[in-house]
Parts: C-alpha cells; structure tokens; sequence
C-alpha cells in the first residue's frame, strides 16, 4: 500500500514510512492511495472474532505485508493486553437502540489509549528493525500527552517530550503524564498556554537542526496515520455487536480534530453499512458550523468544560474535504492556503451534498451539556464524561431513524472530568478505576520552562539519551 499526500506534492511513501513522518513536506497529511474494500460476505464472517482477531482483519491490508502477519498479530495481543476490560470496547444500553460505546478502558482512560497504545507499539517494532532511534515531541491540552506517554514509556528506540501549559491542565490529567518516571520520558510544564505549547512543537518540526546527528522528530497527535487507522477497528467492533452488516448501524462521536469520526467514514467507505455520523462539537463548533450552514471560518477559542474538543481548527477534516473533493490534491492545496490567508473556507455544492449524506452536526455550550450528563444520570444511573455527553445530545437531536442502532462514542472515563460531572448534581468526584487509585499519592517528575524555544530545546538537547 502506498501512502499520498492530500495537496499532491508530496513524496509517495510506504506504510512506515508515512508513519514516521508526520506531516508531508507540502503541507498535507498522508492517505492510503486506495481504500480496503470488504464484501458484505466477508463482514460477515468476522461475527464474533475478538477485537483482537477483528484488528488484524481491517488493518492488516493497510501494512499491507510490510510487516509480517504473526508479528502484527503479536503488535495488535500486547497493545489490547493493557486494557482493563476483556471485551476491549463494551457496549452498554443506555435508552431504545442507542448505545454507548465505552472506549475508556485503556490505561489512560481516553480513547486515544487505542491508537496510541498500539503507535508506541509499533515504532519501536519499526525503529528496532531500522536500528533507528527517534525523538517525539508533542503538546497537550490534557488526554494526548498521557496516552502517548503511556504508549511509548518502554520503547528504548524514543525518547519522549511532551509540552503542557504549566498549571492549565487538570490535576489528573498532570498526575497521569508526570508519574512516569521512566528515563526516556520528559514532562515539559512550560510557562504559557497551550497555543505556546503548539507553536514550540510546530517550530521544532520546522527546523530540527537542535537535535543530535541522525535523529528526527516524530508525530504523535492524530495526523499520524496509524492513529487514524486504528481507530477504525472499533466501528467494525460495534457494528457486528449490532447486527452488521444484515443491519446498517449509526454512530455519534464527539469531535474535535475530527480524527475520531474520520475513522468511522473510512469504515462506512471500507463497506461497513452505516447509515449516519452525527458530528457533536461543543462551543468550538467549526464543523458544526460547516456542516449546517456552510460556514467553515475561524473564531476565537473557548475554553470549555469538555477541553478535549477545544480546537478553532479541526487538522483531520483536510483528508476528508479531499474525499469530497475527489481525491484532487491541488483543489486542497488551494482550498487550504487560502484558508490559511483569509480564515474562511467555503464548500463547494457538491462536496457539501457529499458530506450531508452521511453527516449530520449538533453543538452544545457548557451548560445543555452538564443537563445531559444529569439526565441521562437520572434516567439510567450511567455516568457519562462532558465529552461523551455532547455526542449522546447530538444523536438524539439529530437522528433520522429511530430503528437504526445508534452508538455513541464514550471518548473518556467521567474520573478524568470531575468538575463537570460535579456541575451535574453528581454529589462527589467520581471514583478513578482501582488501577489509578493511588494517582494522587504518586511521584511526579516534570520541568517548569519558560516560554523560550531555545531553552526548551536546550532541555530536550541535554536530555535525550545516547
Ligand atoms: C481527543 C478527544 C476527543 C476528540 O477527538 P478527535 O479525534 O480530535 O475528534 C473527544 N473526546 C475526548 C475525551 C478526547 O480525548
């Protein structure tokens, strides 16, 4: 499988390689050149495989055999052995044909422990054969950083920095990225916010000359491909749970960098039948906005109760728009730099009649959020993350058919969002999961840094193992 950039000038490359190199030199992100298309016979045939055995399945013909089938068997066995539920992504019931889909059961309690589990996984899989060593850098508002953290605390092959605002972050989300301590991995509190996170991160990837002889940087956040491609799996996972594919199935999916619902798309292109993805955004409602009213312009961040969402600009949605434009690269090229010069963006007819086949959009503010989390608390004693519950009210405002299953995405564990839940009437914190209870008595270990690139990167110099 070869792996093509969204604006079309960039170097074809293989499946490693694509997912060593975070962005393409022209800007765009890295696709597959074709899609895996699967029969409805063969869907079929996988009812009741483990995640595991399904994982195989749908990501195996995108390595492609670039990596032998028994050790992407053995890759897929020790990401999935980390999380704390056998069934991996359980289905709970919470009202007639919706469902939650509790993606929170991996180490770090978010969804991203899916994908990033299984990157950390595989480049020191792909590094170890290269003899390569490699450096990530990245920055986080919050679940990224513990997830990536969590994923590569023991590759020997990466040493790892990940840069948070210095106390913005909440005290689980710190506690959960600054009580590793092993030796390859680097809390970064710098004294700014998450933007000046972002824009050290993003000049470091523009010039890495500050790095040693033969090291590169590599990408963790959701540009990364397999990030993406691992999240298709649990699409698959749910729907056959569902009846799939003898019944087409819906899906509801908080969003933010639109790399979440971006895999439900593929899995609905890949042949799984799915009926309808209901986009959820909470005030930083760019595609809600979009997809309503044609209105993909940049606003002022909002800081919001659900931070995990709190985005002005989705990067995920270029691989979609080249989707809906055709796979052009240079209709993207154009779209995304005058983006970039005037802030607006404007679908073309067709490409938002594409888009609204399949995609409907809901925005929540803070407030109609923390009801929904009371609501469905008073109704069926679940308790639901501010993230998830923006993606329950979006399916049930938006839905077309009331007979067609519809899944709703539990991104995150309500333990990790206690302030939210609180405003909700929930009468405590709710309890972290037995494995996480002794967080808070923990050792941390992390550098404060000023808001000074060539500081930051005079640590990241002095730190990185030989
Ligand atoms: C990252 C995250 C999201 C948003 O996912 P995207 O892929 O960026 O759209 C939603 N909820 C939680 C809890 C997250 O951590």
């Amino acid at each position: 499988m070869k792996y093509i950039s969204t604006r079309g000038q960039a170097p074809v490359l293989s499946f490693e390689d694509a997912i060593l190199a975070g962005l393409a030199t022209d800007g765009g992100l890295y696709v597959p050149e074709t899609l895996p298309q699967f029969s409805q016979e063969e869907i079929a045939s996988w009812a009741g495989l483990s995640y595991q055995e399904l994982a195989f399945k749908v990501m195996a013909p995108f390595v492609d055999g670039e990596i032998p089938d028994d050790d992407l068997r053995e890759l897929i066995a020790n990401t999935y052995s980390t999380f704390r539920h056998d069934a991996i992504a359980p289905l709970v019931q919470t009202a007639h044909n919706e469902f939650i889909l509790e993606l929170f059961q991996g180490p770090t309690l978010a969804f991203k422990d899916f994908a990033l589990q299984f990157l950390g996984n595989l480049l020191d899989y792909v590094l170890k054969k290269r003899d390569q060593r490699v450096v990530i850098m990245g920055a986080t508002s919050g679940d990224t950083g513990s997830a990536a953290i969590e994923g590569c605390r023991h590759s020997d092959n990466v040493d790892i920095f990940i840069l948070h605002p210095h106390n913005r972050v909440s005290e689980v989300q710190r506690r959960q990225m600054t009580t590793v301590l092993e030796n390859n991995v680097f809390n970064i509190a710098l004294k700014g916010n998450f933007d000046d996170c972002q824009n050290m991160v993003k000049a470091s990837f523009g010039d890495q000359s500050f790095l040693p002889e033969g090291r590169q940087l590599v990408a963790v956040n959701s540009i990364n491909w397999a990030r993406i491609m691992a999240q298709i799996v649990y699409y698959f996972y749910a729907g056959l749970a569902l009846g799939a594919p003898h019944r087409p199935v819906a899906f509801s999916v908080p969003t933010g960098n639109f790399g979440d619902i971006f895999a439900g798309y593929l899995a609905s292109r890949m042949g799984l039948p799915v009926d309808q993805l209901v986009i959820g955004t909470n005030a930083n409602d760019i595609l809600h906005r979009c997809i309503s009213a044609n209105d993909h312009s940049l606003h002022q961040l909002v800081h919001s109760l659900s931070p995990s969402m709190d985005i002005m600009v989705s990067s995920n949605f270029e691989r979609m728009l080249f989707d809906l434009y055709d796979r052009d690269g240079a209709a993207i090229n154009k779209l995304m730099t005058d983006f970039k010069a005037t802030g607006n963006l404007k679908l073309s007819d067709s490409a938002l009649t594409k888009a609204r086949e399949l995609f409907t959009s809901y925005r929540l503010d803070d407030d109609e959020m923390v009801r929904v989390i009371a609501d469905v608390w008073e109704h069926t004693e679940y308790l639901l993350d501010p993230h998830t519950a923006i993606g329950v009210e979006a399916a049930r405002k938006t839905r077309r058919r009331q007979d067609i299953p519809m899944v709703c995405l539990a991104t995150a564990h309500p333990a990790k969002f206690p302030e939210a839940v609180r405003k909700a009437g929930y009468p405590q914190d709710p309890p972290l999961p037995h494995h996480m209870a002794d967080l808070f008595e923990r050792e941390e270990r992390y550098a404060v840094q000023d808001n000074e690139l060539s500081a930051v990167q005079q640590f990241m110099k002095d730190n990185i193992r030989q």
